[in-house]
Parts: C-alpha cells; sequence; structure tokens
C-alpha cells in the first residue's frame, strides 16, 4: 500500500490518545479503544481536504459533526472520517463554535460530492461534547478515522473494536494539504564573503598605492555579486 493521505492541519498528533489507546474511556462506547488519531487543533482551524473523493456532510446521535470522504486506492475502498466539526445543531446538542461561524465549504445536504486533496473543506471544533451526560469530544481537536470498506462503502470488518477503523499511520504520506499548489520553500546558499586584501606597508609608494586600490573594488566587486546571489 502506497501511503495516500495528506495532513488535513498542521497541528501535531495528540502522543497520549493515539489509535487503539485509552481502552477504559472508550468501553462505555462500545469500542476497544481510540478508533483514530486526534490532532491538537483549536475551535476555527482551517481543514485542508487530505485525498482526492467524494465528500459528504454526516453527523451523530452523540453530537459530533464532520465530513466523511470515500475514496479508493489502489483498488481498496475507504471511508476518510473527519470528526467534531462545528455543529449544525442536528443532535440539538449545544457546542463551543457552530456552523454558521466556521460554515462547511461543501454542500451540508447530506449528497456526496467530489473533492480534490487540498482544498478547504471547512473548520475544526469540538461537536460531540457534552458536560454531562455520554460526551464523544473532551476537548476542541480533529479527529481522523480511516475505516476500510466495502463495495457498498460499509466497514469491511465492523466488528474489529474501532467502528471498523484501523490506525491511520501507515496511510499518511507524510505531506500538509494545505501545502498542495504552494510552490516549494528554496533555501538560499550560504553568503561566503572572500577575504579582506591585505593593508598597505605605512608610507606606500604611489604604484603600491593604485594596486592595493584596484585589489579593494574587485573585493567589492565580488562581495556585491555574493550578495546578489
Ligand atoms: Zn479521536
Amino acid at each position: 500500500m502506497t501511503p495516500f493521505l495528506f495532513y488535513p492541519v498542521k497541528d501535531k498528533i495528540n502522543p497520549t490518545n493515539l489509535f487503539g489507546a485509552n481502552p477504559i474511556e472508550y468501553k462505555p462506547l462500545g469500542q476497544n479503544g481510540h478508533p483514530g488519531n486526534d490532532y491538537e487543533s483549536i475551535t476555527g482551524t482551517p481543514l485542508y481536504c487530505p485525498v482526492d473523493g467524494l465528500a459528504r456532510y454526516n453527523w451523530d446521535s452523540l453530537g459530533g459533526d464532520g465530513i466523511w470522504i470515500k475514496t479508493t486506492q489502489q483498488g481498496q475502498n475507504y471511508n476518510i472520517i473527519l470528526w467534531h466539526m462545528p455543529t449544525l445543531s442536528n443532535s440539538g446538542i449545544p457546542t463551543v463554535a457552530n456552523a454558521s461561524q466556521y460554515p462547511f465549504q461543501i454542500k451540508t445536504d447530506g449528497n456526496y460530492y467530489p473533492v480534490k486533496a487540498g482544498q478547504l473543506l471547512g473548520y475544526t471544533d469540538n461537536s460531540g461534547y457534552h458536560p454531562v451526560g455520554p460526551s464523544e469530544s473532551t476537548a476542541q481537536h480533529l479527529h481522523l478515522g480511516v475505516m476500510p470498506a466495502n463495495e457498498n462503502w460499509a466497514a469491511q470488518n465492523p466488528n474489529n473494536g474501532y467502528l471498523g477503523c484501523v490506525d491511520p499511520h501507515p496511510f499518511y504520506n507524510g505531506l500538509f494539504a494545505e501545502d498542495i499548489g504552494k510552490p516549494p520553500v528554496v533555501i538560499p546558499p550560504p553568503v561566503i564573503i572572500p577575504p579582506l586584501p591585505a593593508p598597505l606597508p605605512p608610507n606606500p609608494t604611489p604604484v603600491q598605492e593604485s594596486n592595493w586600490l584596484t585589489s579593494i573594488t574587485n573585493w567589492l566587486i565580488k562581495v556585491l555579486a555574493s550578495l546578489q546571489k
């Protein structure tokens, strides 16, 4: 499998809640552990599409909102899940932000729309957070899940204890979706200044003086040329 997923944000992945972590916390949700990666993104962080595919707005009964992307890579179907985006209040559970402040950048009618890696999909938030009762989010962040899917786009292995999801890490290509199409950063070579010509002895003769002036002029030309590189 060639890695195909770009990082959707530049924030780092939370090292304490990697895939499979914290089984005790996930048991009440019927899971064996964390079913994805969490990026430490604050509410309103622009969220860029991590892969080409078909994207659909989605929400769940615990108040979580987000986007599912259907993508086929090397003959295998996957659902890529981007979760805890600003709520559209479908669940009636309030969250930090809502989609009128940080609007989705695809239509939210539940249909699938073609998307390209690198395009803005919307913003991150904390939807699914609930101060009392079952809560699927405890802080502002972005959740990313990778779900291998069958020909009907349902989880291939729904009873694996992670909602059919697998560890996203082997799928990352190491690049940021936000940087797609931007020119590469070019680091200029170091400027090397040649050594200054030796000073003249006391009371130089006129001929020596003119040679020295030529050396100084040549040195200045070299320095200016190296600064212009
Ligand atoms: Zn998560």
